[in-house]
């Protein structure tokens, strides 16, 4: 017996974790393409309270950025539209998990297959 055949999943228990991962897709909301970035700043006046200790800082304020034709899109957002888009960017970085697990799973059953390569 090889170590391949000894750390067979088995094709039953591999298709039981594909159609968790693809009944989870298929619940998961629309995924936004791109990441929020918080940021909270401290201006050039002294006297402001930002400048106090503890400091307040400005903010938040909130952009999305986004690849476009290999370019990063930036936007600036208010909290309320930050808030709106932060459950779909959520989706997106959760369906990227969901396809990653589902091509480990595409790797087992390559490895468990005597007649494809090693991968
Ligand atoms: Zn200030």
């Amino acid at each position: 017996m090889t170590s391949r055949t000894s750390r067979r999943v088995g094709p039953a228990a591999l298709e039981r974790r594909r159609a968790k991962i693809t009944a989870e897709i298929a619940a998961l909301g629309l995924p936004l393409p791109g990441s929020l970035v918080e940021r909270r700043t401290r201006c050039g006046n002294t006297g402001c309270r930002c400048h106090a200790d503890p400091p307040q800082l400005h903010g938040p304020y909130w952009t999305w950025t986004r690849k476009v034709d290999n370019k990063t899109v930036t936007r600036t957002l208010d909290t309320a539209q930050a808030d709106a888009l932060q459950p779909l960017l959520d989706n997106s970085r959760r369906l990227r998990e969901l396809t990653t697990e589902l091509e480990t799973l595409a790797l087992q059953q390559v490895k468990d297959d005597p007649t494809q390569p090693d991968p």
